[in-house]
């Protein structure tokens, strides 16, 4: 991917032709109320457009055609080899319209356009490639059961599923649901946060053109309490896959149980440690990877390095290498391809962020807060009971622990509400696969920060997680339910029926 310059990025965004209409049954329609609300570029405070402010009745109406289209097969028993070159050419589109997606996604919600070029928009093909390609070699079971019997256990899509997504990766989550839901043969109803609607707009609109039949993947934008509550407690969605906080997920617990008992799938927050113990080989390899993790997208990433907790005897040396390499972190217009921290995503979230600024009781670097800007902060805390190292800051805020003993590395890493990952450095194996194996979290690294990629599951322990994994064929475990068919192979002469 080459980038263009900055002002090759502006002249794309003031051309841009962005979407405004909810994406139902294979059209572009207001809100049955025309209600609407104003979408801004959190690096300007500009609103980018009015998008229609969608509610029950548009989902009433986007469930009954996603219904429709469920029950009388043209997607969910599509055979899977047209399923998948059906998804493959809407990877194909999205790569066409790559550029234009890259700037509407960082206009919308303050990513940089570096990353959304890099990383959102690739990765998001990447994600529904993977997908798509697997659709077609996923076998079902065959039961061990008597002689006398044939035990098939198949998989089935679920039915009509609701995506909630969050906007901290509006593509790439959308990605991250969409893709096994639609290869699974599951009909679609999308949440988009309502800060960043544009992109899964225009992705619905290409798989439409891609040939994806009407009613299969639809997009609402709308509020959480107007829009996510009742797909909570739509009768006639069978699942909702979440990402977000703790907080709304276990809302969706609530109202499954109010409602159908739908499944319901969460991933939610994280604090999440990297410990680096006295033998870490390579302190500056291990910032680099410390800052990448803390201050990636702004911080605003639910698997974000937020806790370090490091052993006394190496601190000065790594808090010496992390500060060099944050320097690198400029902050910036985020359609500079050269600016690598951009707008955190709202006026209220810069707000939050800035609020445990005011907490921070020794500042070791960074700090400065400016218009929905966050500089990459450094904040060492004496207590892991303080709010900074405790609380999900979702910002460029890395708090530090000190520590004398990798035991203790280890209690105070898993003292927290969140598990969804955690780091852990050293050159010692023993150490290594014994912090891996204690660690309370859905993905640990070693020597490294990571999530793993798309072949790999993902999700959290604790409050971090419920009911299932995003990625790798996991993943098609939420979207489908298994059926038993129990056929009698008895000789008719032989048994008499009990
Ligand atoms: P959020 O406030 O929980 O919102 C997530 C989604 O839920 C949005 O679409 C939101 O709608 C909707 N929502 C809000 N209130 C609702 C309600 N009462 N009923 C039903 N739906 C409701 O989270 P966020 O601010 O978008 O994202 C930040 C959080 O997501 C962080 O805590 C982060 O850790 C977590 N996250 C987790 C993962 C993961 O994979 N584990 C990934 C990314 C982010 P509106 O915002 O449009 O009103
Ligand atoms: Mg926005």
């Amino acid at each position: 991917m080459t980038l263009l310059t900055h002002d090759e990025y502006k002249a794309i965004a003031k051309g841009l032709d962005l979407p405004t209409c909810a994406y139902i049954d294979g059209a572009y329609r207001p809100a049955r109320s025309g209600a609407t609300f104003a979408t801004t570029n959190p690096a300007t405070g500009e609103t980018l457009c009015q998008v229609a402010a969608c509610d029950g009745q548009d989902l009433d109406f986007a469930v009954q055609k996603a219904r429709d289209a469920f029950e009388d097969g043209r997607w969910s028993r599509l055979p899977p080899s047209q399923r998948k070159d059906c998804l493959i050419r809407l990877c194909k589109l999205i790569t066409r319209n790559a550029r234009e997606l890259a700037v509407m996604e960082s206009l919308d919600s303050g990513k940089t356009i570096y990353d959304c070029e890099t990383v959102d928009v690739p990765e998001t093909i990447a994600c529904l490639k993977w997908h798509a390609e697997a659709i077609d070699k996923i076998y079902d079971q065959l039961a061990p059961a008597s002689d006398d019997h044939l035990a098939l256990v198949l998989r089935e899509p679920i039915g009509v599923v609701g995506l909630v997504l969050p906007w901290n990766f509006p593509l790439l989550m959308l990605a991250w649901k969409i893709g096994p839901a639609l290869a699974a043969g599951c009909s679609v109803i999308v949440k988009p946060a309502q800060e960043t609607s544009l992109t899964a707009l225009k992705i619905a609109e290409l798989a439409s053109e891609a040939g994806i039949p009407r009613g299969v993947l639809n997009v609402l934008p709308g509020s959480g309490p107007d829009l996510g509550a009742p797909i909570g407690r739509h009768m006639d969605i069978d699942l909702v896959s979440f990402t977000g906080s703790t907080v709304t997920g276990k809302r969706f617990l609530s109202y499954a149980a109010e409602s159908n008992a739908k499944e319901i799938v969460l991933e939610m927050g994280g604090k999440n440690p990297a410990i680096v113990l006295d033998d870490a080989e390579n302190l500056d390899r291990v910032a680099q990877h410390v800052v990448n993790g803390a201050f990636w997208n702004m911080g605003e990433n639910c698997s974000a390095t937020s806790r370090l907790i490091v052993h006394a005897a190496v601190k000065d040396a790594l808090l010496a290498r992390i500060a060099h390499h944050a320097r690198q972190w400029n902050v910036g217009d985020p359609l500079d391809p050269e600016t690598r921290l951009g707008a955190l995503v709202s006026e209220a979230h810069f707000a939050k962020v800035c609020s445990y600024l005011d907490k921070a009781e020794t500042l070791v670097f960074g700090g400065k807060a400016d218009k929905g800007f966050v500089e990459a902060t450094l904040v060492e805390v004496s207590s892991s009971d303080h709010p900074l190292a405790r609380e999900e800051i979702f910002g460029p805020v890395l708090s530090v622990i000190t520590v004398a003993s990798a035991e203790e590395a280890i209690r105070i890493a898993n003292d927290s509400d969140y598990g969804l990952c955690a780091s852990i450095f050293t050159a010692n194996i023993k150490k290594a696969l014994r912090g891996a194996r204690d660690l309370r979290a859905g993905t640990v690294t070693v020597n490294s920060f990571g999530e793993g990629d798309i072949s790999t599951p993902f999700g959290g322990f604790k409050q971090s997680g419920f009911g299932g994994r995003d990625n790798g064929l996991h993943a098609h475990d939420q979207y489908t339910q298994l059926k038993t068919i129990w056929i009698d192979l008895a000789d008719d002469d032989e048994e008499a029926v009990a």
